[in-house]
């Protein structure tokens, strides 16, 4: 299993895209930038979203994502809580602004769209790996995944606050761990009103795990706010020295595995 970091970053620009990532080209972790970020052959090779919210830069794409497979014929199935499916389908995917992504666009032909409920805590086999979704910290409902293969287990955090024992405990911990850290330490007020972490909060949940003698995966920071960038980059630099944990920033177009 290989997955491709496809933005690592809170907003979309020409360098740096929203959080995103693939597996193996087949399974897109959010939709927030598979248009923006990926050619248009990569964009059809997808065939699975698992979303972790409906925040729009975790679901943005959804809707030219459906465009592409409507041409091509193909279903794309869209995993995710189903408060986070509802609000997606009601607000994006209702045929208002973008087409009607869940129902065909004549009889006898798939829909460009397949919504698929998959309620916290449960594991399942999706296309061959076994997934497994972790409850997180934020304000609207939100899923992280762990995403196991080849010996391989990988977690994406979504967009939280904390709650990242819910990651190191997990009956298949992650080995590599990907992790919101959004702003510096001094937009602390802001990032715990939203439910993002900064460093000074990342090190109380890392300080708490080691507490708790649980192993901790590498950790790859993503979700970065581009405009305070060298400042938070400088504070996980001084918590990884600190706390001698496998800590380092995720970019575009890194490959894990
Ligand atoms: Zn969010
Ligand atoms: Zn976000």
């Amino acid at each position: 299993m290989q997955v491709r970091i496809v933005g690592a970053h809170s907003l979309d620009s020409k360098h740096a895209h929203h959080n995103c990532f693939l597996i193996d080209e087949h399974i897109a972790v959010d939709a927030g930038s598979i248009m923006s970020a990926l050619a248009a052959d990569e964009q059809e090779r997808i065939e699975t979203v698992l979303l972790t919210h409906h925040h729009f830069d975790h679901c943005r794409d959804l809707p030219t994502l459906a465009l592409n497979s409507r041409d091509t014929g193909n279903t794309i199935r869209v995993y995710g809580e189903p408060p986070a499916l509802r609000t997606t389908n009601t607000l994006l995917l209702d045929g208002r602004i973008y087409v009607d992504a869940t129902k065909a666009p004549e009889p006898g032909v798939s829909p460009p769209l397949s919504l698929r409920p998959f309620a916290v805590g449960e594991t399942h086999e999706v296309l061959g790996y076994r997934v497994s979704s972790v409850r997180v910290d934020h304000p609207v409902p939100t899923m992280g995944y762990i995403v196991s293969a080849g010996g391989l287990s990988v977690g994406f955090s979504g967009d939280t606050g904390g709650a990242l024992m819910g990651f190191f405990t997990h009956p298949t911990p992650p080995d590599v761990l990907l992790i919101d850290v959004k702003w510096p330490e001094r937009m602390r007020s802001e990032a715990e009103a939203s439910r993002h972490m900064t460093p000074g909060m990342l090190r109380q949940e890392l300080l708490a795990a080691k507490e708790a003698g649980v192993a901790l995966p590498k950790l790859l920071s993503v979700h970065r706010s581009l405009r305070e960038e060298p400042e938070l980059l400088r504070e996980l630099a001084a918590l990884q020295a600190e706390l001698n944990v496998d800590l380092e920033p995720g970019y575009e177009d890194m490959v894990i595995g």
